[in-house]
């Protein structure tokens, strides 16, 4: 059993694959002190502040047909729909207005001109009547370098979040078509260019995927800090029925160890890179109402409350069992203060929470 001092040296100086994979099963006792020790680094690098990024699920049109997704392309059982003008702009409006500082701007992958046209219009009003105030991260998928650069230098762009969803080629090609539209390679070159780009660089991973074992998600961590990211996002893989990934559900692990997994990765990540963003996904609440709760009280600092009006959330179904889907926004807004108050964080209301590491890796390049 390690005590916390040891695990922060397992972690902090020169860590190994296998030390991680231990910690990663870490059950019970172990456990316990594990998730503590990554309690205390949080609140004393990055304070015990959340963060919040109105989510604005704008459109659940894909291009792609990842085979664990419930919004891809093949899925017919499902009514498309794309928010109007208006209705983003109401969603940025509500944000501004309520102090959340930042928005993320999520959908489908789309490549085409219209697509892409559109979201800059879009950036534009929106900064037009925020005055420039609210901090904008994206979360849509693969997009060339030209738009990239544009949404970044021209639109004030701050985040990107672009998940590797595994950084194992194999795994990756197992979970996706075997066709250039879902290349590993694309997904890693994208994330570089991000980051020439001087994106805030978030990715992330699936936990808890068929043919994933325990040693692929230690190595998901040495990818992550290889790579210096400045934010994470990541949360238990969910089974959808209308996916092709749905045959294997028996061989999954079962949802309360996905969820353990979920919290153990947060835990190892705090401790590992200290000042960075970690999200409480949703997917985590998908399993425990409380899950969101827990992942704050072990390391994550930002909380997507959601803003996309109520009719479009049942069609915005990557997995099943996906909670609020009967509420607004104006509920999730008190609903998540409550819970975020009961794990002893404040709300960073009007301010971007813009991850520190971000500003110290730059300090770094400077020197
Ligand atoms: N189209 C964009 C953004 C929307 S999908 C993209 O793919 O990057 C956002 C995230 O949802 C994905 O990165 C993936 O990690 C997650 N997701 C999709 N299906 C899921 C499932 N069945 N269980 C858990 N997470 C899922
Ligand atoms: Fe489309 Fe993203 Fe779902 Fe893949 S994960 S099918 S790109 S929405």
């Amino acid at each position: 059993m390690y005590d916390q001092e040891k695990i922060i040296e397992l972690l902090q100086t020169n860590p190994q694959k296998a030390d991680i994979t231990d910690l990663l099963n870490a059950n019970e006792g172990q456990q316990k002190i594990l998730l503590k020790t990554a309690a205390d680094v949080k609140s004393k690098y990055v304070g015990n502040i959340v963060y919040f990024r109105g989510l604005v699920e704008y459109s659940n049109i894909c291009g792609k047909n990842c085979k664990y997704c419930g919004i891809r392309k093949d899925n017919k059982k499902l009514c498309r729909y794309t928010m109007t003008d208006q209705e983003v702009i109401d969603a940025a409006l509500y944000a501004h207005r309520e102090k959340y500082a930042s928005i993320a701007i999520q959908a489908g992958e789309l490549n085409t001109e219209k697509f892409v046209g559109k979201i800059t219009s879009l950036l534009e009003r929106i900064n037009a009547e925020t005055n420039n105030e609210l901090g904008i991260t994206l979360s849509l998928g693969e997009q060339s370098e030209e738009t990239l650069k544009m949404w970044k230098e021209k639109l004030g762009v701050r985040r990107y979040l672009l998940r590797i969803e595994t950084s194992n080629r194999e795994l990756y090609e197992k979970i996706h078509p075997n066709d250039e539209k879902h290349s590993y390679q694309q997904r890693l070159d994208t994330l570089k260019l991000l980051r020439k780009l001087n994106y805030q660089v978030g990715t992330g991973v699936m936990i808890g995927l068929p043919f994933q074992t325990v040693e692929n998600l230690a190595e998901d961590i040495l990818f992550f800090k290889n790579f210096d990211v400045d934010m994470i996002g990541m949360g238990p893989y969910i089974e959808h029925s209308d996916t092709p990934l749905y045959e294997y559900k028996d061989q999954l692990l079962p949802l309360a160890e996905r969820y353990n997994l979920t919290l153990n990765m947060i835990a190892i990540c705090r401790i590992m890179f200290k000042d960075i963003n970690i999200v409480a996904s949703t997917a985590m609440q998908a399993i425990d109402p409380k899950g969101r709760e827990e992942a704050i009280m072990v390391g994550a600092n930002i909380i997507m409350p959601n803003l996309t009006p109520q009719k479009f959330r049942e069609n915005y179904l990557l997995y099943q069992n996906k909670p609020c889907l009967n509420e607004d926004a104006h509920h999730c807004k008190k609903c998540l203060e409550k819970r975020i108050r009961l794990t002893g964080n404040e709300i960073g209301y009007g301010e971007w929470g813009d991850a520190k590491h971000y500003f110290s890796r730059q300090f770094r390049k400077l020197k």
